[in-house]
């Protein structure tokens, strides 16, 4: 079994902050509780010879501690001192060595003085700058090509309750082996505006790797802690891809032989809901409800992991991210050949997404192995299955932005009847016109108003949209031509957010939809006037909601209550939706998946109301309800299927 990297324990930072310990200051000091594992792993038996460590001879004082059954340090396999250890230093972009006895010290300066460097952590880099400076910020956001997706936060715990309101609970999740950054709101702002931009909550994570221990002081408290990667590629294990987006690195001489990303967590009333299940998370295996052949689940084409599974457990990839560029495939590659190895799996079966365009199903295809295709909503409901261990029929609502259905419109919007086996599509939102697919996704203005030109509303309230983008969606529409049909819940929040006159053009994925969240206040919504739909057959119409919002904009209702009734609408009308398949069905388990419930107000709700209404309700909790647990679904519903094949 592999580990995966543990933060530091209080009893090496007690030691770390000792004067008169040897490993005074040091920041590669661990013991058997903790410290990395899954990062710094060649090959199995987790042995010091197989590991990054091997090129670090142990001193004498090290080796007595290793080989000593009564000591913390028995067989700690990353052990290290000063005198025997991985050293920091300190190089400027051009990657020569800055000449200073003390580089973190000399590198706190540089970060207070506006500079951005290029930590190295335990299983990757993290571009730090100083959160409470805007120039810096700004320019860090201009560097990585990412004008408006929020920057975590690293500060240490003393200061969390400054910046963030947060339980004692929270900060035992952050004190956590796998100190996870949690979403939480925001307090007051002591902090640029543009680490969040917009957006009343806030990534936050503590120190947890030593090294993240000796950056801070009194004039500098808060840190944009962000992946050191470029836009859409992985996250970098040595300097030379980042040489262009930072002034200086804090580097390191062990190398990173496996990368993940931090992992995040979204606290919630009832349950945290993680968003991203990676480093403090990976390796370790996940338990199955049921056994399985050896199956390889290959991921969508978003936030991708691969699943691989052995008997009754499941082996996540870390975070892989979006099939956009070569260098995240190549990661993907990497970590997948890694896998087989390490777990000793050769997959017999392939499990894919229906898309056929996707990087991902291209490449199953390739493989000389029988290959199920897996529907992306059944692998949704699937997956938090699995996590929950059900394996008779559920009710799974799963709301995200896209995935291919069966009739190969895209769906989204959905309400379905399933087990590991089989789906029946029960409610789901009426069609509307995408034009030019993945383009309107970008600028979801042109959304908006294909929706309205569909429905027949007056479209001249419509900020932020040519006439010339106009004419030619009305072309396409006219023409069906290049016009997706989508059910997609995530396209609905899309189009009601730039009616209101948010975010006409997106820089990352579900922007608009949060800005509309962001305008409600939560205490608000179960009073929130509801919009008039109908379920009619296996349909929602949102056609009248679309009509009733746009009368509302007209009339000068705000955006804010606009926003709140939307929501309360589509929590009732989910409700009805699953209160009349429940009759249909008789099943009254319902499972919640898709990116869309990581909107805290709609999960929250449903969750109380379907729970009220005695119904029990499972949710995305130890997995994520987004494409990054889409593996996990694909190898259950693919091993039920070809089982029985
Ligand atoms: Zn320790
Ligand atoms: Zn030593
Ligand atoms: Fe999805």
């Amino acid at each position: 079994m592999i580990s995966p990297d543990l933060a530091v324990c209080k009893d090496c930072v007690r030691e770390m902050f000792d004067k008169f310990d040897k490993r005074y200051l040091y920041p590669f000091i661990n013991c058997t509780n903790c410290g990395p594992r899954f990062s710094i792993i060649e090959n199995t038996p987790y042995d010091r010879p197989m590991t990054t460590m091997k090129d670090f001879k142990m001193c004498d004082y090290c080796k007595n501690e290793y080989t000593n059954p009564l000591d913390r340090r028995f067989h700690a396999q990353p052990i290290a001192c000063p005198e025997c250890g991985p050293e920091f230093e300190l190089l400027n972009n051009n990657l020569e060595k800055i000449q200073t006895d003390e580089p973190i010290k000399e590198t706190i300066e540089l970060l207070k003085n506006g500079k951005i460097v290029a930590i190295k952590g335990i299983s990757g880099f993290h571009l730090a700058c100083d959160a409470t400076n805007t120039k810096v910020v700004k320019r860090l956001r201009k560097l990585k090509d990412r004008p408006h997706k929020p920057f975590a936060i690293m500060t240490q715990e003393k200061n969390l309750s400054k910046l963030v309101d947060i339980t004692a609970e929270n900060i035992n999740l952050l004190k956590s082996p796998e100190s996870p950054i949690l979403i939480l709101k925001k307090k007051k702002n002591l902090l640029s505006e543009l680490v969040a931009p917009n957006n009343p909550n806030i990534g936050v994570f503590i120190p947890y790797a030593p090294i993240h221990f000796l950056l801070f002081d009194e004039e500098l408290p808060f840190l944009v802690m962000t992946s050191g990667n470029i836009n859409n590629d992985p996250i970098s294990k040595d300097e030379r891809s980042l040489q262009k987006i930072c002034d200086y690195f804090l580097t390191n001489n062990r190398p990173i032989l496996n990368r993940s990303d931090d992992s995040v967590i979204l606290p919630t009333r009832n349950k945290n809901l993680i968003l991203r299940r990676s480093r403090g998370f990976v390796p370790s295996p996940i338990n199955l409800p049921i056994n399985t052949i050896p199956t390889l689940g290959m991921g969508a084409a978003l936030k991708i992991t691969f699943s691989l599974t052995k008997n009754k457990q499941l082996f996540l990839s870390p975070y892989i991210g979006n099939s956009f560029s070569k260098n995240t495939m190549d990661f993907y590659f990497e970590m997948l050949e890694k896998y087989k190895k390490w777990f000793d799996i050769k997959p017999k079966l392939i499990a894919c997404d229906l898309q056929p365009d996707f990087f991902t199903t291209r490449l199953a295809k390739k493989q000389d192995l029988p290959l199920i295709k897996v529907q992306h909503h059944h692998a949704h409901i699937a997956a938090i299955m699995a996590e929950h261990h059900i394996t008779e029929p559920v009710i799974g609502v799963v709301y995200d932005g896209t995935g291919y259905g069966t009739d190969g419109a895209i769906w989204g919007g959905e309400i379905m009847a399933a087990d590991f086996n089989k789906f029946q599509r029960l409610f789901h939102l009426n069609d509307m016109p995408l034009p030019g697919g993945d383009s309107a996704i970008k600028k979801p203005i042109r959304i908006a108003y294909a929706y309205l030109k569909k429905i027949g509303i007056d479209t001249n309230f419509l900020e932020n949209i040519s006439e010339m983008e106009k004419r030619i969606i009305s072309k396409q529409i006219e023409n069906n031509f290049n016009v997706f049909q989508t059910s997609s819940m995530g396209r609905l929040f899309d189009c009601v957010s730039t009616m209101l006159g948010l975010f006409p053009e997106i820089s990352f994925e579900a922007q608009s939809a949060m800005a509309l969240q962001f305008l409600c206040d939560e205490n608000n919504i179960k009073n929130a006037k509801i919009y008039s739909y109908e379920i009619q057959n296996d349909k929602i119409n949102i056609q009248s909601i679309l009509k009733e919002i746009a009368k509302d904009i007209h009339n000068g209702i705000s955006p804010k209550k606009i926003a709140e009734s939307f929501h309360n609408t589509i929590i009732q009308f989910t409700v009805d939706a699953v209160t009349e398949a429940s009759k249909k069905s008789e099943i009254k388990k319902v499972v919640l998946s898709g990116g869309v419930m990581q909107n805290k107000i709609i999960v929250e709700n449903l969750n109380h109301i379907l729970t009220k209404n005695n119904f029990t309700v499972y949710l995305p909790s130890e997995l994520p309800s987004n494409d990054g647990s889409i593996s996990v679904g694909q190898v259950m519903v693919a091993n039920r299927k070809y089982l029985k094949t």
